[in-house]
């Protein structure tokens, strides 16, 4: 008998790429989002499968899903900073009410479920690089709380139906992720600076452009989460691309790889933009024996490929 998965935020990046990962697997897939910040179109090609149901649900309410359940994977949640300070309340109560209605379900169901958590739990780091014994330097009343401080109670409401009901958890603590289906007006630095490119515009460095991110492929991304889902390891575990760069060199990247005329512009940092992030992936690499294959080049190839794949309509609508 086909196991079956319950992913919310199905219709977003990462939980779409879930999606199609578990249907390839053999499993029956059940997905779930409030389209709040997802598109039904990153999951149009699931709805003749048979394996494939989906319910358009707000999370932060109470879940029902008929049937049995094997797996949980709790991906619904807002995930680019403009998109949480355009929706502050709904981030917090995603990943802690919703968490809390996640984890009765898969207590009710006897099911395993596995968290997205986020390398933002650990705030603008004063230890480089990150790993999983670090506590973080996260501002509770900061913009970015709202996202940070749902995500850390999400960790510890999980910890706290592992220890006091024995319910099977796994946290992953995801490092920015990029690939086809993010939302090319989402505001994260991939979509944003790859758009300008697109429609002619300069690309807008924020800061001096030498705080640091680490890019991880989704493919890579969404191996590592499976490796890990399927693990008996319930500790949180670093999910991410180590190779780090700043965002002023990213930007000579883009430039390079699309071939734009267009110069760079600087604007003002947000504020508690964290200034440099690495995962360490030592605990990946040894439990899950996991590590991240696809280099920057070839993923943001891919990546352009999709986005030049929009169309004008898509390219030049604005949502902000
Ligand atoms: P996304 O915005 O593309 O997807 C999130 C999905 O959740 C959307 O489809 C949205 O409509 C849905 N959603 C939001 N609130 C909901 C609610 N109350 N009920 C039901 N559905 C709801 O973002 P993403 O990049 O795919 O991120 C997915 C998850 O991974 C998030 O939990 C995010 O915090 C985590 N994460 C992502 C990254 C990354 O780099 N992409 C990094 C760290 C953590
Ligand atoms: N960034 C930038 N220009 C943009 C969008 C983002 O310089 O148009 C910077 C942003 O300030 C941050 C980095 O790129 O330092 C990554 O931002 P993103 O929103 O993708 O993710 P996060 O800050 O959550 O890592």
């Amino acid at each position: 008998m086909k196991k079956r998965v319950l992913i919310t935020g199905a219709a977003g990046f990462l939980g779409s790429h879930l999606c199609d990962k578990f249907i390839s697997e053999g499993y029956k897939v059940v997905g779930m989002d409030n389209l709040i910040t997802g598109d039904l179109k990153n999951i149009d090609h699931l709805f003749k499968l048979e394996d494939f149901e989906f319910y358009n649900h707000d999370v932060t309410t109470f879940v029902h899903v008929a049937g049995k359940i094997d797996y949980i994977l709790h991906f619904a949640s807002p995930a680019s900073p403009i998109d949480y300070l355009k929706i502050p309340i709904q981030t917090l109560k995603v990943s802690s009410l919703g968490t809390h209605n996640l984890l009765g379900l898969a207590k009710e169901k006897k099911a395993r479920i596995l968290i997205a958590s986020t390398s933002e739990v650990y705030g603008d780091p004063l230890v480089h690089p990150q790993s999983e014994e670090y506590y973080g330097n996260v501002s509770t009343i900061g913009p970015r709380g709202v996202y940070d401080e749902a995500k850390r109670f999400q960790e510890s409401i999980t910890m706290a139906y592992h220890r006091f009901h024995g319910l099977e958890t796994r946290i992953a603590r995801i490092f920015n992720t990029y690939g086809p289906r993010m939302r090319l007006n989402d505001g994260r630095v991939i979509p944003a600076f790859i758009g300008q490119a697109l429609r002619g515009e300069d690309l807008t460095v924020f800061g001096d452009g030498m705080q640091t991110r680490s890019f991880c492929y989704v493919d890579d991304q969404v191996e590592g989460l499976y490796s890990l889902l399927l693990s008996d390891y319930s500790l949180p575990v670093n999910i991410g691309n180590p190779d780090e760069i700043t965002i002023l060199d990213f930007a000579k990247e883009i430039i390079k790889l699309t071939g734009t005329n267009q110069k760079i512009v600087f604007k003002p940092l947000p504020q508690d933009d964290p200034l440099q992030r690495e995962p360490d992936i030592t605990k990946a690499r040894e439990i899950l024996g996991w590590e991240p294959k696809v280099g920057r080049e070839e993923g943001m190839k891919k990546t352009y490929e999709y986005f030049k794949g929009l169309t004008e309509e898509e390219l030049f609508k604005s949502e902000h």
